[in-house]
């Protein structure tokens, strides 16, 4: 049905404030739409977030997040609100083999892809040159191996056992390098979702591997500076506005928060969480809402944040990837937040942390200081002040074989409602970049509603001449 509204007139509300409302939000007010965003929270950012440490005082990521020269998406979302000069950009990745001995991973100038990172992986030391030809051998397979949708198997290990990967090559190398990029464990993701975070962080693109780490705390990146720049733009935003309701019909969307009166707007982008986004719609909608019953095929994923204060500084490296052992990465404190006198903040990020269930406190952290020890020598001699340990279940969704198939479109069946969000489909994982892709791919439908084209969503790094001729 047509809508009885054009662009300048229609009113959109986008309900939930994490990454996927807000990059919604932000491309339909620069395209001049009227536009409410509601929040339960009383801060914007989601998952996306901090909180404040009593200890300190000061704001503490729940978990670490970072991203990737591949994430196009995200990096044209950080430009478009003025917060793109908050990231560090680090092309030299430092990776500890299991004997504590260190190995920097960067980009050989003189190189295109898909060899860039040839040399650096050679000198990986803590594999064996057989070990290391072995995973030549796989990351040539993978190039060549032609995947344009999720078939629905197999599983990274399973292939990677059949391209001749031994059991320490998996643990010492593609565990390492993929477990933390896909927040899942090679015995459970897709090879179709490895392959394509492989090929796009590791192979298309010289720049596509580049860490991309917040300079400051998450909620001084999407809280504050985002709230300022909305009100700028004439959103009006509700945060701390739960909505227990919506009802739709095909030209008219009814939104009733916990509290207050209910309002009328003409289209609404439901940017919830996917275990959440059908309790919130009526009975009416929901029934004309077909595509939120695969929801439930979508599992959760663990990822554990361990926050560390040392009484000293164990290292200067920004941060550390940890091969073999039960941390994965270590980051140290943002350049920019005041650590108070005598403590040093480090934090170790554990994705997939179903392993961690029932294990105790002490025993965690134990484990883990311990591990520092051996790479880091002052680690040894430092006192751990505190510890805090923050889990989320529902991090994110498994990237498990098939799982495409589960997960819907922006546009929904009914024409006055999109869903928004990292577990819609975008064909990423569930990061912040598949989140900004949702909320860009929501706000399009949200247009073209209204009877505006325009595309939003930004393309991938462009693959080298090389990467074109050998990457299928
Ligand atoms: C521990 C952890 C570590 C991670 N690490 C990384 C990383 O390193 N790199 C990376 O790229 N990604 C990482 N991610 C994933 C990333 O955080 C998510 O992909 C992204 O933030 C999802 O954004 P979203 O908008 O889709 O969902 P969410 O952030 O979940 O946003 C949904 C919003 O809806 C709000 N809401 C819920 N119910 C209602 C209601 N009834 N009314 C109004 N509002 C409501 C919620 O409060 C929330 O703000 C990590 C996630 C976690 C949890």
């Amino acid at each position: 049905m047509a809508p009885r509204r054009d662009l300048s007139e229609a009113r959109i509300a986008v309900v939930g404030g994490g990454l996927a409302g807000i990059a919604a939000t932000v491309a339909l007010a620069q395209a001049g739409a009227t536009i409410e965003l509601f929040e339960a929270r009383r801060r914007l950012g989601g998952r996306a977030t901090s909180y404040r440490d009593p200890g300190s005082g000061e704001l503490v990521d729940h978990c670490q997040h970072v991203s990737m020269g591949c994430c196009t998406n995200l990096a044209d979302f950080c430009r478009r609100v003025g917060i793109d000069n908050l990231f560090r950009h680090d092309r030299r990745l430092h990776f500890f083999g299991p004997d504590g001995a260190r190995h920097d991973l960067e980009a050989a100038r003189w190189l295109p892809a898909p060899a860039h990172l040839g040399p650096a992986l050679a000198r990986l030391r803590y594999l064996s040159l057989a070990e290391r030809c072995q995973v030549a051998r796989a990351m040539w397979h993978l190039m060549r191996t032609p995947l344009v949708d999720d078939p629905g198997g197999p599983t990274a290990g399973e292939w990677l056992r059949a391209q001749g990967q031994s059991a320490r090559v998996l643990e010492r190398f593609w565990t390492v390098v993929l477990v933390s990029a896909l927040s899942e464990t090679l015995e459970r993701a897709s090879l179709y979702y490895t392959r394509k975070v492989f090929v796009d962080g590791f192979l298309n693109h010289r720049d596509g591997y580049v860490l991309e780490v917040p300079g400051a705390a998450l909620d001084a990146l999407y809280g504050s500076p985002l709230e300022t720049w909305l009100e700028r733009h004439r959103v009006a935003l509700h945060t701390g506005t739960p909505i227990g309701s919506v009802d739709a019909h095909d030209d008219e969307v009814l939104l009733q928060s916990r509290e207050g009166p209910a309002r009328r707007f003409d289209y609404v982008i439901l940017a919830l969480p996917w275990h959440t986004v059908g309790n919130v719609c009526a009975s009416p909608l929901r029934a004309r809402l077909p595509e939120l019953d695969g929801l439930q095929e979508l599992e959760g994923v663990p990822i554990t944040g361990v926050h560390l204060w040392f009484d000293t500084e164990l290292t200067t490296l920004p941060h550390a990837v940890l091969v073999g052992g039960l941390s994965q990465w270590l980051f140290r404190r943002p350049a920019q937040s005041t650590a108070p006198p005598g403590e040093h903040y480090y934090q170790v990020v554990i994705s997939a942390s179903r392993d961690l269930a029932g294990r105790n406190r002490n025993e965690i952290t134990g484990a883990i200081h311990e591990e520092l020890a051996r790479v880091f020598p002052d680690a040894g001699r430092a006192k751990l002040l505190r510890a805090k340990i923050v889990t989320e279940q529902n991090a994110v969704f498994s990237p498990r074989p098939g799982i495409d198939r589960w997960r819907p479109r922006q546009q929904t069946s009914v024409p006055t409602v999109a869903l928004a969000g990292d577990w819609t489909a975008t064909g990423w994982p569930a990061t912040m970049e598949g989140a900004v892709r949702s909320g860009y791919l929501a706000a399009e439908a949200a247009l073209a509603r209204f009877g505006r084209e325009q595309r939003l969503l930004q393309g991938n790094l462009p693959p080298g001449i090389c990467s074109r001729l050998l990457v299928r």
